[in-house]
């Protein structure tokens, strides 16, 4: 029976009782709203966020034959490189994984409004239960160990039980809630790399040039005798740009005359907190109108560009690390460390920080240099005991949140070494599971077996 009912009677009754009625001239039917009357999942392994590293997990814990669920806050797998939409895939890794998904997507230069299609596809063939909408809250413990996470969704509060947990939301959300040890931004300040909104422009003349680095943009010549760098550094001095945009970084898309436009940056603001997201996600967004006027004037064959696509989330680069067992350092990847328990081989990416405290890059930065330059690294591997938390049983770490210094940080958040990661911490998992032992247990040369061969 339909009743008709005023908005406050509405308002008062929200708390999970179902309701029918009439407000104004439209029916409506309040079944569910936000309760603590959801469902309870139980599973193998959880895998907490679908970006590059939770997909990867998921799929290789499944393949080896785990019961798996792997929750997704958004809409859509594949995080930073599809909801951001952070293009293309980067950094070199020696990864049979990596490269069968590469032949899947059409290598780093993705169609990003297919991939996440095709990380489901993976996800599903392996026997992989997908949920999205589902935002990961709190874990459930049971003394010191993780034993499954509360999830929100428009259904209610829901529970997970998991004999083990992966954290791949990229922030360490799970383990930090857990009481994991973390650190956050660069020693000394404290911060961390900004926060940028990326977004594609279409329109580029075909003689255009593209720019995706520091190291380009001072090799690449406008006219009379400027440089894509000497143009952009006058424009930020000037105020035609935002003082802390200091490179225009652009990559060509699939499509003729588009390109992606890594350039927008906000410093001083912290992924993690609500109120620096939602500061960051406007001013990012305003800013990138005044790229495009300052390209629009100063960049060859750019006259006409307009834009054709702005992510719904801001790009984070840099929250939480875990403590774990080991910390990844700088030395480790400069020198190209390799270790007898690596579950990532390889892993090939250069130091780039973007500054956190100006513009451009902080890494190789002098007094007489504005800009740095991202620093070399050898072929690094990344050893288990990264991603074994400490002080926490039950629970493993995948993706940019693993531990590591601010310096190594930077070289294994891009999406190639994360997925990477993902695909060693998803075959630990399981391997640990169908050897009846703990991650640090787990006998390494059958996991290397699985994952190099
Ligand atoms: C602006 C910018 C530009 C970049 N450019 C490049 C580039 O050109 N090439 C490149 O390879 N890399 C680039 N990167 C780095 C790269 O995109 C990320 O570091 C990488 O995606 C990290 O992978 P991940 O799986 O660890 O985390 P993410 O990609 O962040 O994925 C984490 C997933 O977990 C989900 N999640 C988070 N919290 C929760 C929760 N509580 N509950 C449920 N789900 C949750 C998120 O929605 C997301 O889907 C860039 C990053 C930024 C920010």
């Amino acid at each position: 029976m339909t009743s008709k009912i005023n908005r406050r009677q509405l308002i008062g009754a929200i708390g999970g009782v179902s309701l029918t009625g009439v407000l104004g001239n439209e029916s409506f039917s309040a079944q569910t709203v936000i309760s603590n009357s959801g469902r309870n999942f139980e599973t193998e392994i959880l895998v907490c966020g679908g970006g590059p590293a939770g997909f990867a997990a998921a799929t290789n814990a499944a393949r080896l034959g785990r019961k798996v669920l792997i929750l997704e806050r958004y809409g859509r797998l594949g995080g930073m490189g599809i909801c951001a939409r952070v293009w293309p895939l980067m950094g070199g890794v020696q990864s049979p994984f990596v490269k069968e998904v590469h032949d899947k997507i059409g290598g780093n230069g993705f169609d990003p409004e297919r991939a996440d299609l095709h990380y489901a596809d993976l996800l599903e063939q392996a026997g992989a239960k997908i949920l999205l909408h589902n935002w990961v809250t709190e874990p459930i413990m049971e003394g010191n160990r993780i034993v499954g996470v509360k999830t929100v969704s428009k259904e209610g509060i829901h529970t997970v039980s998991a004999n083990l947990v992966i954290d791949a939301t990229g922030d360490a959300d799970v383990a930090a809630n857990a009481g994991v040890p973390f650190e956050m931004g660069r020693e000394g300040d404290g911060l961390v790399q900004p926060m940028s909104i990326m977004f594609a422009v279409e329109g580029v003349a075909d003689n255009a040039q593209y720019c995706g680095s520091e190291e380009a943009a001072r090799a690449t010549s406008i006219d009379n005798n400027e440089t894509w760098e000497t143009v952009t550094t006058r424009a930020q001095k000037n105020g035609e740009l935002p003082e802390t945009v200091g490179v225009v970084r652009t990559y060509k898309m699939g499509r003729r005359g588009k390109a992606c436009v890594n350039a927008t940056q906000i410093n001083g603001l912290f992924g993690t907190k609500v109120e620096d997201l939602t500061n960051a996600e406007l001013q990012c967004r305003r800013q990138v109108f005044q790229i495009v006027d300052f390209m629009r004037k100063y960049f060859p064959g750019y006259e006409n560009i307009y834009v054709s696509h702005m992510p719904s989330v801001i790009g984070v680069r840099e929250t939480r690390r875990i403590c774990g067992l080991e910390q990844l350092k700088r030395e480790d990847l400069v020198s190209g460390r390799k270790w007898d328990n690596a579950i990532v081989r390889e892993a090939r990416f250069s130091l780039d920080i973007h500054n956190p405290a100006g513009g451009g890059q902080a890494e190789n930065q002098n007094q007489k240099q504005v800009q740095g330059t991202a620093g070399k690294v050898k072929p690094y591997d990344i050893p288990a005991t990264c991603v074994i938390p400490q002080k926490i049983d039950g629970l493993l770490v995948a993706g940019r949140c693993i531990s590591g210094s601010h310096e190594a940080h930077s070289s294994y958040r891009v999406q190639n070494i994360c997925m990477a990661i993902g695909a060693g911490v998803g075959t630990l998992a399981a391997v640990a599971l169908n050897d009846h032992t703990t991650p640090a247990n787990t006998d390494m040369k059958k996991i290397q077996k699985i994952l190099f061969q």
